[in-house]
C-alpha cells in the first residue's frame, strides 16, 4: 500500500467540495505527510491528476531518496520558493488554489497574489491537519516504533542515574539514550522535574540534583519523524520528605495515594475512550476521578481532593507534531474517531510538593483504545 499516494488522493477529495483546481501546502509538517520529504523550504502542490514537489538544488538527492516517483520543481538559488511556485501555478493554468491557513502568513498571500495575478487564493483551514488527525497504518507503525526507542531509552536512563546527578545532566542524559535507542532526537525538550519542582508542568531542567527529592518526574518521546510523548513519575530511593536534607517539599501529601488517584483517573479515561465518544467526555472522566476521590491523607490547610490540582486538558493528538488534532480537554469539540493516536496524561500540580503526571500513547479503535506504551503504569521506584 503506498501511502503517501493515498493521502494526496484523500486530500485532492477536498478540491472538488472547496471548488478549487489545486491545493498549495506550504506548512512543513504537511508536506512531510503528503511527500515524505523532511527537508525544509519546499511547498506542495496538488490538483488530483498532478502532483509536485516545489523545493530547491539543496535537495536534489534527498527527494530521489525520500519521494521517489514525485514529481519535483526544484528551483535554483537565484529563485524563492514562492517564486518557484508561482511558476508552477501559472504553468499548471489554476484558476482557483487553496493555501492553508496556518501555513502562510498575511505577508506570504500578498505575495502570491502578486506573482500570480490571475489565480485567486483562498484559505481553506487546516484540511491538512483534519486529515492527520486520523493515522493511516503506516503511520500508526511509525508512532509505534517512536513509542519502542523512548521506552528502550528510559530504561537505560532508569538503570544509570545517579543521587548526584542533577536535573540538566538527566535531560541531557534521556536525550542521549533517545539517540542511542535508535531516535533523531528528542520529541521535544524532556522535563525531568526533582521533588516539589514537578509543580511546575513544564519544569525547565536546573542543577537541583536528584537526590534533593522524593519523587521525579520524567516527560520525554522520540523523533523518529513521527513522535512519542510520555510521562513516568517515580519513586526515588535517595530523598524522603521531608527531612531537614530535603527542604524543598514542604507539603506533606502521601505520594503513593496521590499517585493512585491519578492512576485510576487515567484508567477511568482510557475506559471511556472510542471511535464516536467526544473528546471532552474523556477529559471528563478523569477529571470527575481527581474530583470526587477523597484522600485519607491529606496535610491541614489544603485540599483532601485534588481536582483543582488538574490544570491542563487530558491529551493531544500525536503523529509528525507533538501536538496535533485532535484537542483531548473540556473546551474541544472533536470527537474520537478509529486511527487517531492521542496521548491520555492526567497530573496534579501541588505548589510545595510536587507534581505526579502519568502519560501514554494510544490508538483509538472502534471498540475502545490499544495502549502503544508498554512500560507498566503502576508506581516504580527509580533503580528498581
Ligand atoms: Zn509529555
Ligand atoms: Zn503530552
Amino acid at each position: 500500500m503506498n501511502y503517501l499516494l493515498q493521502r494526496r488522493q484523500i486530500l485532492a477529495q477536498t478540491l472538488k467540495a472547496r471548488e478549487v483546481d489545486g491545493f498549495l501546502v506550504t506548512r512543513p509538517a504537511n508536506v512531510t505527510y503528503l511527500t515524505g520529504f523532511t527537508g525544509e523550504d519546499s511547498y506542495y502542490y496538488g490538483t488530483g491528476k498532478n502532483s509536485v514537489l516545489i523545493s530547491d538544488t539543496r535537495f536534489e538527492e534527498q527527494i530521489k531518496e525520500e519521494c521517489p516517483g514525485l514529481d519535483a520543481h526544484v528551483r535554483g538559488h537565484t529563485k524563492t520558493t514562492p517564486e518557484a511556485a508561482a511558476e508552477v501555478l501559472t504553468r499548471s493554468g489554476a484558476k482557483a488554489v487553496a493555501v492553508e491557513d496556518s501555513g502562510i502568513t498575511v505577508g506570504e498571500l500578498e505575495r502570491f497574489r502578486a506573482l500570480c495575478p490571475k489565480v485567486t487564493f483562498v484559505p481553506v483551514g487546516g484540511a491538512v491537519e483534519a486529515q492527520r488527525a486520523v493515522k493511516d497504518p503506516g503511520e500508526i507503525e511509525r508512532i509505534r516504533e517512536a513509542v519502542r526507542v523512548a521506552e528502550r531509552a528510559f530504561r537505560m536512563f532508569v538503570a544509570t542515574i545517579r543521587e548526584s546527578d542533577t536535573e540538566k545532566d538527566m535531560v541531557d542524559a534521556i536525550e542521549g539514550y533517545v539517540r542511542r535507542a535508535g531516535g533523531r532526537g528528542s520529541a521535544f525538550p524532556p522535563v525531568v522535574a526533582v521533588g516539589e519542582r514537578g509543580a511546575l508542568p513544564h519544569a525547565p531542567p536546573t542543577a537541583r540534583p536528584l537526590g534533593d527529592g522524593s519523587k521525579v518526574l520524567v516527560d520525554w518521546g522520540a523523533d523518529l519523524g513521527y513522535k512519542s510523548d510520555m510521562t513516568r513519575t517515580l519513586r526515588s530511593p535517595f530523598g524522603t520528605a521531608p527531612t531537614r536534607r530535603n527542604k524543598y517539599e514542604r507539603v506533606g501529601f502521601d505520594f503513593e495515594e496521590v499517585y493512585e488517584v491519578v492512576l485510576a483517573a487515567q484508567t477511568a479515561a482510557l475506559a471511556t475512550i472510542r471511535a464516536g465518544v467526544k473528546a471532552k467526555d474523556v477529559d471528563a472522566a478523569a477529571r470527575k476521578v481527581l474530583a470526587t476521590t477523597k484522600l485519607k491523607t491529606h496535610p491541614s490547610g489544603e485540599k483532601d481532593k485534588l481536582g483543582d490540582y488538574f490544570t491542563h486538558g487530558l491529551g493531544h493528538g500525536i503523529g509528525l507534531e507533538v501536538h496535533e488534532a485532535p484537542r483531548v480537554r473540556a473546551n474541544s469539540e472533536d470527537t474520537l474517531e478509529a486511527g487517531m493516536v492521542i496521548t491520555v496524561e492526567p497530573g496534579v500540580y501541588i505548589p510545595g510538593w510536587g507534581g505526579v503526571r502519568i502519560e501514554d500513547d494510544v490508538l483509538v479503535t472502534h471498540s475502545g483504545c490499544t495502549l502503544l506504551t508498554t512500560l507498566p503504569r503502576e508506581l516504580g521506584t527509580l533503580g528498581g
